[in-house]
């Protein structure tokens, strides 16, 4: 059945996979995507211009005043280990990102809210786990009048898997952003989620043996 829902969308591979999913199956997505002061802000522009190809009703909100209180390798200029997945992690992001977009559907009568949360993340990232996910919801049951609830359809997938979907369903890979680091175009092929795309693309074409 088809739904109305809201979509935090980064740009990057995860979550651009779950845009075409959601798409193909007859829903009405709005995309959200946040500046919070990430270095790699290109992901944003990713965002948008996968957004108008599909047709894709998409709303950038700058909370960049924000990144005062976060620290994390994502967003602090001095800080470059973008090696450990622990470094780059920005201090309840999922948390402020997903109560925002919960937000945003209950102001804008939208039943659902979803994000890119792989399984490969598990263990790397505190809130990309199943148990976050289950207090998130348990949270949402209780502080709104309306209960909205979030949904990451991959939280069981790894990466390798959500590649092999995107390129059953089309997804324009080459247009998603990973990179922590560049903010030119080209990834830099060294940090953490580099790397793990690389890999996972690979494994994936490797398994549907396609070049
Ligand atoms: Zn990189």
């Amino acid at each position: 059945m088809s739904k109305d829902v809201v979509l935090i969308l980064s740009g990057g591979l995860d979550s651009t996979t779950l845009l075409y999913k959601l798409l193909n199956e007859g829903n009405n997505v709005t995309a959200l995507s946040f500046n919070y002061g990430q270095k790699a802000a290109i992901e944003i522009e990713r965002a948008s211009e996968i957004c108008k190809m599909n047709d894709v009703n998409h709303f950038v909100f700058d909370i960049r005043n924000i990144v005062d209180l976060l620290s994390s390798s994502l967003t602090d200029k001095d800080n470059d280990n973008v090696q450990e997945p622990k470094s780059t992690v920005v201090p309840s992001r999922n948390t402020i990102l997903l109560e925002l977009a919960t937000a945003f559907a209950i102001s804008n009568n939208l039943e659902e809210v979803y994000y890119g949360a792989i399984k490969a993340d598990t263990g790397d990232y505190p809130d990309t786990t199943p148990e976050f996910l289950k207090q998130i919801n348990e949270l949402n049951k209780v502080n709104n009048y309306e209960y909205i609830p979030v949904c990451a359809p991959f939280i069981d997938t790894d990466k390798k898997d959500v590649v092999k979907l995107a390129l059953e369903l089309g997804v324009p890979i080459e247009k998603t952003w990973s990179c922590y680091v560049n903010n030119d175009g080209t990834p830099c092929g060294e940090c953490f989620s580099c790397k793990s795309r690389i890999e996972a693309i690979k494994e994936a074409k490797e398994e549907l043996g396609i070049e």
